[in-house]
């Protein structure tokens, strides 16, 4: 099964989301030949991607994308708000090794592209430490100011990973005080019964005073001891229980990702639109036919003359609606 599930620590100030994937991974990872070291860092990088956008609450997507000049040469997962996930990667024919030896010296970004005229917001960093997640944690800590830690795991039949970040203190305080006003009843206890709807955690945080450091020293110990694989092992509501063993760990409604790539005629034809005619033109020219593939899934797509006349065509006819359109 698939899914994202959020969780709130209340007693520590911390708050979270694991997932777990398993579905639809053999016909992701068959869209090209990945060597094993290179499908291992795509599964940790598809792993933690839900893990980041699961805030974004905006229609748009999230990129999260590797460059480098090693042995892997970029690495894309992208995720939209619905939780629709693809991935890829380029590296050389015989790209071997770990994380450091796939990846380090390269750039790290992960940015947000909203639908419509939203900001787009991006960061870039170095790549730095052992691991996808140690990179991942070091570039929350700097661009967000959040203490965030990660746990990402990959193997053949299963993705899974673990994300804890603190609660900002004033932000612990005022949900508290939020939490207390409201109904506590929506969430559901690990150990409780079945609730059912969904609460945003953000605005479920209970829990009094303010959250002090002891406490993310202790979650902050209990993290480290996660293994990949415990992420492998043991379901999201298992390993909560094992790791916050003494806490009371709330989890809320799991949502659910589907792994899948979203092109489409329809976003082809945009970007032929985009490129405009004259460009399209030379193309055709050139080849006889535009003919694109998809850079994830690699599904062809192929425009001849008639077509690329019909395509313009219909965009002008739409267009005169628009004055504003050129
Ligand atoms: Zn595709």
């Amino acid at each position: 099964m698939n899914q994202l599930l959020p969780f709130l620590i209340p007693g520590r100030g911390a708050r979270g989301y694991w997932v777990q994937i398993t579905e639809g991974l053999e016909t992701m990872f068959g869209w090209r030949d990945y060597p094993a070291d290179v499908a291992q860092q795509l599964g940790e990088a598809l792993a933690a991607a839900p893990l980041l956008a699961a805030d974004m609450t905006q229609a748009g997507r999230f990129n999260l994308q590797f460059q480098g000049e090693g042995p892997l040469k970029l690495l894309v997962t992208q995720i939209d708000a619905q939780l629709r996930l693809r991935g890829m990667a380029k590296h050389a024919p015989d790209a071997a090794g770990d994380f450091q030896a796939l990846m380090k010296g390269g750039l790290l970004a992960a940015m947000i592209e909203p639908e419509g005229d939203g900001e787009r917001y991006q960061a870039m960093v170095e790549v730095v430490g052992l691991a996808l997640s140690e990179a991942l944690q070091i570039y929350f800590g700097r661009s967000e100011q959040l203490q965030t830690l990660i746990r990402l795991s990959a193997s053949e039949g299963k993705l899974a990973g673990l994300l804890v970040q603190r609660l900002p203190g004033g932000e612990g305080s005022r949900s508290a005080r939020a939490a207390g006003a409201r109904s506590a009843a929506q969430p559901r206890a690990l150990d409780g019964e079945s609730g059912g709807e969904h609460v945003d955690p953000d605005h479920a945080a209970a829990g009094s005073g303010d959250v002090d450091n002891d406490n993310w020293e202790h979650v902050y110990t209990l993290m480290r001891t996660v293994t990949p694989d415990d992420l492998q092992k043991w379901s999201g509501e298992e390993l909560l229980n094992r790791i916050f063993a003494e806490d009371e760990v709330r989890v809320f409604e799991p949502r659910p990702i589907e792994l899948v790539c979203r092109c489409s005629d329809a976003q082809i034809s945009a970007m032929l639109l985009g490129l405009g005619r004259d460009e399209v033109d030379s193309v055709l020219a050139e080849q006889g036919a535009v003919a694109i593939n998809c850079e994830f899934c690699g599904r062809g797509y192929r425009y001849d003359q008639a077509d690329v006349v019909a395509l313009f065509a219909a965009d002008a006819a739409s267009g005169d609606d628009q004055a504003t359109r050129h």
